[in-house]
Parts: C-alpha cells; structure tokens; sequence
C-alpha cells in the first residue's frame, strides 16, 4: 500500500534514526516519504565548530534521504533554539498542505531535549493549521489520518507503544546504509551507540509482534483517553 508519510523532528538525526525504517519501508512500498529537520543540530559535537559540524549535518541528512529515497526539508533553525512560536507550525503547515500526508510522525510530548518538544507541538499545531480553512492560503487544506510519536531514548518519560509496523530486510538494509553516514550515530560525538541500539530495539519490538523487526510508535492524542474513565 503506497503511502505517503512526514516525520518532523527537533535536530538532523532525530527522526532519521527513530523514523527512518519505516520511512524506508514507505518508500520500498511505492509510496513518499518526506523529513523536515527543524534544527540543524550542529551543536551536537564536542570538537567540531557549529558552523563546520552544520555543513556535516546538512551533508548527513541529504545521505540518509538519498539512501532511502525521502524528501528532505530543513527549516532554517539552530540548534538549542526552536522556538514555541506560530512560524514554525506554520512552515510544517505548509508541507503538510503540500504534500498530503496519510501519516504525521514526530517526537513524543515529552524529552530532555527541549527542541524535541518544541518540535512535536509544532507537528501538532502545524498539522491542526493544515486542517483549518485559511483564507489567505492558496493551497487545499489537509487533514491528517494518523499522527504518531516514534520511540527515542531521549524521549522516553510517559511514552508508551501502541503501534508497530513490521520492518523487512530491504528497509533495515537501506537505513543502515543512510544513518551511518551520520558521526553521532555511529558514536562519534558522546559515545551512545545509537546504532546499536535502535537495532536491537528493532529486534525487541519484533520479537512483541511476531516480526524479526518492528518500529513502535505511539498514537497522538491517546493520552487524553487514558485520563477518561468512570
Ligand atoms: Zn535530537
């Protein structure tokens, strides 16, 4: 089934890591698969200047894109510096508008990076503003069926699984060729092995399902439900 899907994540990386196979996996299927990078993240380096390890980060994620066949749009924000502001939902407004996704996936609610937050409630309210007549606004508004927050390490408090999408070989394989053309996830900058790791979580959520691999996310908007009750 040919879909097409738009991960919006706070640093170059982010969503390339945790998103990635699946967006992989949505490409091999026939469908589109579109990254916007609110941040550059080019302050993730302890030895690299952030305008020299920037240019790295933008070669980086014009790799992984390249590897898995994904469209690649980064908005133009520094690293530690996302703003909570109507600029940024609108921008991701915009590519949702443009490209009608069936999928929106972003960083959970809640992280120790606050560009991570930042950047999931602007996938919100970027894809609330899409949904909404503008007047002003040439192009056709767009609800989004589905929004999901995919696994990451960093965002890890409150979040729990709730969807699984089975991740074939050919979609490993094309990921792994993208993200380790990336030095943070090779282990390059801090030591964490995110490699390793996001492959053995893989191989975890796999063995959950029934699958050799499998990338869990949860739903957007679920929480509000588990709060309901007698
Ligand atoms: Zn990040």
């Amino acid at each position: 089934m040919s879909k097409t899907v738009v991960a919006v994540g706070g640093h170059i990386g982010d969503m390339e890591l945790t998103a990635g196979p699946t967006l992989a996996k949505v490409v091999l299927e026939g469908g589109r698969a579109i990254i916007v990078d609110c941040t550059y993240g080019e302050r993730g380096h302890p030895r690299l200047a952030p305008s020299v390890y920037r240019e790295q980060k933008l070669h980086e994620a014009r790799f992984f894109a390249d590897s898995i066949g994904a469209e690649l749009v980064t908005l133009d924000y520094s690293d530690g510096f996302l703003p909570d502001d109507e600029a940024v939902a609108e921008q991701i407004a915009a590519v949702i508008r443009d490209t009608a996704p069936d999928i929106l996936i972003t960083h959970w609610i809640h992280s120790m990076h606050r560009d991570h937050e930042r950047a999931a409630q602007g996938a919100l309210r970027g894809a609330f503003l899409a949904s909404i007549p503008i007047e002003e606004i040439d192009a056709p508004r767009h609800s989004v069926p589905t929004i999901l927050h995919a696994e990451n390490w960093e965002d890890m408090e409150g979040f729990e699984a709730d969807t699984f999408f089975a991740i074939p070989d050919d979609a490993y394989e094309r990921w792994l060729v993208g993200i380790s053309e990336h030095a943070f996830a090779r282990g390059e900058t801090y030591g964490f092995r995110f490699i390793d790791y996001y492959s053995a979580l893989m191989q975890v959520k796999g063995c959950l399902v029934g699958e050799k691999r499998a990338a869990a996310f949860r739903s957007a908007g679920t929480e509000k439900f588990a709060l309901a009750g007698p």
